[in-house]
């Protein structure tokens, strides 16, 4: 049905040059890959076009029924007849707008659940991808597709494709009727077709136009809104005491929107203007005409035909119009289906391996870094020839400054990024080669910036281990040093946390995603250590938060203060990419290099090194020895 519509040569003449370019090339493989998605339906689908065709022709019905009612009721007196046409009238009547109800049931329930399909497979795609796709489009990108691209594939399936249908077969019919009743006056009746196909275009361009320019600018005013009525937008937005820049762009994108609706409504207006007095010359050159013939050659021809004509004349400048309305819409729904398409070609970076292992043995976290080069974008080069080993059961903290790439490194791990060249293991296998949900499953990130979703603490901790009890729960906190805080709230566990965490302060959101970590109970520990200040007793619950889980499992802390890195076995400093020392505090400190200056200017904060070691060890005996992460009467050590 589609092939049908030429979408090339009739749409050519309603874009503009920029959307020219940007129209979508139709090709064969793209209206295969669309009707791919009508194919399980296909069931659905032909009733569909039995429904379509048969009330398109019913709907014509009444119309030829008038010629009756004149000829033979009215004219020929006969009541009977009258009646029985007029009652048949309303009859197919009837039936045509119940077979249209049921034709719109399908076709919906049709339209759903392709839309259905098409959101979750959208949605399983997108969960696929990495990291870079989420870094490098934006949220509101992502959402747009998600839901008005797919929501359109919907007005496609109940609008668009229905549309061509049924004016292509009410056209199809009322022609042959007009032909079959007087090819004359048929041809006189094509005369007018044409008159409105100019306006139409013509119309249809500008549409077209002020449509795209209303879409960017709604963009624009939605960016604005995103931007400014963010929490932390807000945040900037008062800090900054931009409310005037902000307020002023919010309402010159907003006038620029009226314009273009006014403009728009009033392109529709001129238009119909237009196309009334066009369709009005029709039924008068068919009355003229018919009426010469009546009077001076064709006999046969009665006023009842006359009026069969003048009302399926009538009939056709709907389908006509909006068949020719249509290619709008078409490009429209092919650049649509295009813009999604492209997203579900947008290869998936970080995959499972086909022959993904899942090993045995219970996992240790041993990591091995190899020659690691890696970057986040092919321009620039972030990690440089990184190599190291992490064994089982130990820590390693990794200091450089800010931007160097330590968070990179631990990127690297539950692949959430695979590197350019080198290799990254797990347990002695590359991390490419491990069934993804097992490394991930046994790695417990706890990032800097921390995420909590809009719910109670519960919530969040239950996302770690939905089956966990409520003792679990409790001891997770308890060891991640955030139960007094839950107990001091009148809801304990189910205190809400607001907008990503929004209500709590960084330590405590870091303490709980510490504690939800404890929940997955991991055998690889990252913590990515906030830079953000805390203060000083934050600092220390936090403190005592990790020093037992460092001492219990595998560990990498990427350290901005000397007590965290004061609890590691090994020290690697990055720099610009490189690990470029490494080793023990004490021979750092000494040796004079990047790690001395680092120390000098953020570390040290004027504690002397025999000072920190003697904290050191008094940490250490205090924890004893490496407990299970759930063992018990470890609590009171820790608090
Ligand atoms: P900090 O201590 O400030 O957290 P860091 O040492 O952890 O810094 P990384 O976050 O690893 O540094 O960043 C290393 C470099 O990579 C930086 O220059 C940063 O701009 C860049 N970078 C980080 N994430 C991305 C990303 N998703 N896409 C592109 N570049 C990135």
């Amino acid at each position: 049905m589609a092939g049908g519509m030429g979408p090339g040569g009739m749409r050519g003449g309603f874009l503009t040059e920029e959307e020219k370019q940007n129209a979508p090339k139709v090709t064969k493989e793209l209206l295969v890959r669309v009707f791919s998605y009508l194919k399980p339906y296909a069931k659905q689908m032909i009733l569909v076009l039995l429904c379509i065709a048969v009330s398109s022709v019913f709907s014509l019905y009444p119309s030829i029924l008038t010629g009756k009612i004149i000829d033979e009721g009215l004219y020929g007196r006969d009541l009977q007849k009258l009646v029985f046409y007029i009652l048949a009238s309303l009859a197919v009547t009837l039936g045509a707008s119940l077979i249209g109800v049921a034709e719109s049931y399908i076709n919906t329930w049709i339209a759903q659940h392709i839309t259905f399909d098409m959101r979750n497979q959208m949605f399983a795609h997108l969960q696929k991808m990495s990291q870079r796709f989420f870094t490098t489009n934006s949220q509101g990108d992502i959402i747009t597709r998600m839901t008005s691209d797919i929501d359109g594939v919907e007005r496609v399936i109940t609008g668009t494709f229905t549309s061509i249908l049924s004016n292509s077969i009410t056209l199809v019919v009322a022609l042959v009727a007009m032909f079959t009743k007087s090819p004359i006056l048929a041809l006189v009746g094509m005369v007018v077709v044409p008159l409105f196909t100019i306006p139409t275009r013509k119309a249809g361009k500008t549409r077209w136009s002020l449509t795209r320019e209303a879409q960017a600018c709604n963009d624009r005013i939605n960016g604005i809104l995103n931007e400014t009525m963010s929490v932390s937008g807000q945040l900037l937005v008062k800090l900054f005491g931009r409310e005037k820049y902000e307020y002023d762009r919010y309402e010159d994108s907003n006038r620029q929107m009226i314009a273009l609706n006014i403009k728009e409504s009033m392109a529709g207006r001129w238009f119909r203007v237009v196309l009334t007095t066009f369709t009005s010359i029709g039924p008068m050159l068919l009355y003229l005409v018919g009426g010469i013939l009546i009077m001076k050659y064709d006999s046969s021809l009665t006023v009842g035909d006359i009026t069969v004509m003048v009302a399926l004349l009538g009939r056709m400048y709907g389908p006509v119009n909006s068949l020719l309305n249509i290619s709008v819409d078409w490009t429209r729904a092919m650049a649509m289906f295009t813009r999604i398409f492209e997203y579900f070609d947008m290869p998936v970076e970080v995959e499972n391996a086909p022959d993904a292992v899942i090993p045995e043995k219970k996992a240790g976290g041993e990591v091995t870094f190899t020659h690691v080069d890696f970057g986040y974008d092919e321009e620039r080069q972030i990690l440089k020839d990184v190599t190291f080993t992490l064994k089982e059961g130990d820590c390693i903290a990794i200091v450089g400054p800010s931007g160097s790439g330590k968070s990179t490194v631990t990127n690297l791990i539950p692949r959430l990024y695979d590197v350019w060249s080198g290799s990254v293991s797990f347990d002695g296998t590359d991390v490419r080669k491990l069934d993804l949900g097992y490394l991930r499953d046994n790695i417990g990130m706890v990032s800097q910036e921390t995420y909590l979703f809009n719910g109670t603490i519960r919530d969040n901790l239950l996302y770690a281990k939905p089956d966990a009890t409520e003792e679990e729960m409790i001891e997770a906190c308890k060891k991640a040093n955030i139960y007094d805080f839950i107990q001091s709230k009148p809801e304990g566990l189910d205190t809400m946390v607001g907008n990503r965490g929004l209500k709590l302060s960084g330590g405590e959101k870091q303490r709980i995603s510490i504690a939800r970590v404890l929940l997955k109970d991991p055998a690889l520990f990252i913590f990515d250590e906030a830079t953000s200040a805390l203060d000083s007793i934050s600092e220390a619950k936090i403190q005592e938060a990790i020093d037992p889980i460092i001492n219990s499992r595998t560990s990498i802390l990427i350290a901005h203060r000397l007590s965290t890195i004061l609890a590691a076995d090994e020290i690697l400093v990055v720099k610009d990419g490189a690990v470029v020392e490494r080793g023990k505090h004490a021979d750092l400190v000494k040796a004079g290099g990047v790690y001395t200056e680092l120390y000098e200017t953020q570390f040290g904060k004027g504690q002397t090194l025999a000072e920190e070691e003697k904290e050191h060890k008094h940490r250490r005996k205090r924890q004893g020895p490496r407990p299970s992460i759930y063992s018990e009467g470890e609590d009171q050590e820790i608090s």
